[in-house]
């Protein structure tokens, strides 16, 4: 550079930070890029993970439904903390993230027959707790009129149980043919928005 006219040693400096500039904008565009592929694949990861899961959003897990939980899993968390889907899903859990069978975890619940609600009907009051705490919209009713369970709809996972102030609800177990264990609903159970839906509506009336 010694001896190199002046504005020659411009352009050169100039050049030089055009270079840098670049480098950052390309270096940025990548860490953004790789940032957004990163995202994707965990969520996809996370997809995967909850086809797995009950679709109960029972809670026991600690999480405040099987999506939440699916999340978790996807960043690592234990799999054994699903007392519904139990030993089956913790091995499906298993090989689909490549970790080891671990027992399930005892104090988050401890798994059961498959089991439904069972609403005492003539001693309900019509207060609408229950179908408020329902996640998966599988009760029936209007406000001071009786409540009855949609049996093909619910999942036993005994949320509406603590809230009916005459404890008239009892889990029973669920008569089975063939494989006794919860399966896929057909409808999409991932909204817990369904059940204030419904309220909304009957409340409506
Ligand atoms: S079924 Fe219950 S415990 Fe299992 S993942 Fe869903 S919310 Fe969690
Ligand atoms: S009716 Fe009760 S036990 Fe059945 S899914 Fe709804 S909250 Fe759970
Ligand atoms: S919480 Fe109990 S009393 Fe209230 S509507 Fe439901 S079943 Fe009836």
């Amino acid at each position: 550079m010694v001896g190199m006219p002046v504005p020659a040693l411009w352009l050169s400096g100039l050049t030089l930070l055009v270079v840098a500039i670049a480098g950052l904008v390309l270096a940025w565009r990548l860490c953004r890029w790789l940032g957004r592929e990163s995202r994707r694949q965990r969520q996809d990861l996370s997809e995967q993970i909850n086809r797995l899961l009950p679709q109960t959003q029972c809670g026991q897990c600690g999480y405040s439904g099987c999506a939440p939980y699916a999340q978790a899993l996807a960043g690592g968390d234990a799999i054994n903390r699903c007392p519904p889907g139990g030993e089956r899903t913790i091995q499906r859990l298993a090989e689909l993230l490549q970790r080891p069978v671990v027992r399930l975890d005892p104090t988050h619940g401890i798994e059961q027959p498959a089991r439904i609600a069972f609403i005492h009907e003539e001693q309900c009051i019509g207060c609408t707790k229950c179908i408020q705490a329902c996640p998966v919209d599988a009760i029936l009713g209007a406000p001071k009129f009786m409540h009855t369970v949609i049996a093909r709809e619910c999942t036993g996972c005994e949320l509406c149980v603590e809230p009916c102030p005459v404890d008239c609800i009892d889990l029973l177990p669920m008569p089975t043919v063939g494989e006794p264990h919860w399966q896929m609903p057909e409808r999409d159970f991932l909204s817990s928005s369904s059940s204030e839906v419904r309220l909304a509506r009957e409340v409506g009336r």
